[in-house]
């Protein structure tokens, strides 16, 4: 866990644009942005991916899922968001810390 990058972004010891914290979840934009709001939601409590995740952190995910309008909202997307979570080496998981993407925006892929 102590080599985990995402760990370090919520510690600080990495810089990022944080746009929304809360005492359970850390949003920040991605460094590499697919669309012209991309932000990365994660749980401060290292979970390394979704099939890791257990009844014990129901609440958390609850929380997570939750805070995602809002904080969509406030990057601008008024009119609807994606969410994406990429699970594993099969599901294209580059960063072993759970999160969840937010896609918005002119840039969007798909839509534009
Ligand atoms: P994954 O493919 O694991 O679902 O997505 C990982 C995401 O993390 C990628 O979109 C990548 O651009 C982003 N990322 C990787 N390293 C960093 C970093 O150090 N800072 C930020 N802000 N984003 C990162």
């Amino acid at each position: 866990m102590n080599d985990c990058i995402f760990c370090k972004i919520v510690a600080g010891e990495i810089p990022s644009n944080r746009v929304y914290e809360d005492e359970l979840i850390y949003a920040f934009t991605d460094i590499a942005p697919k669309a012209s709001v991309h932000v990365l939601v994660i749980p401060k409590q290292h979970i390394a991916r979704l099939d890791h995740a257990n009844q014990e952190h129901a609440s958390l995910l609850a929380h997570m899922m939750l805070s995602l309008p809002k904080i969509a909202e406030s990057q601008g997307l008024k009119n609807g968001f994606r969410t994406i979570i990429n699970t594993g080496p099969g599901g294209g998981q580059e960063v072993d810390h759970l999160h969840i993407h937010i896609l918005g925006g002119s840039k969007m892929p798909g839509f534009n």
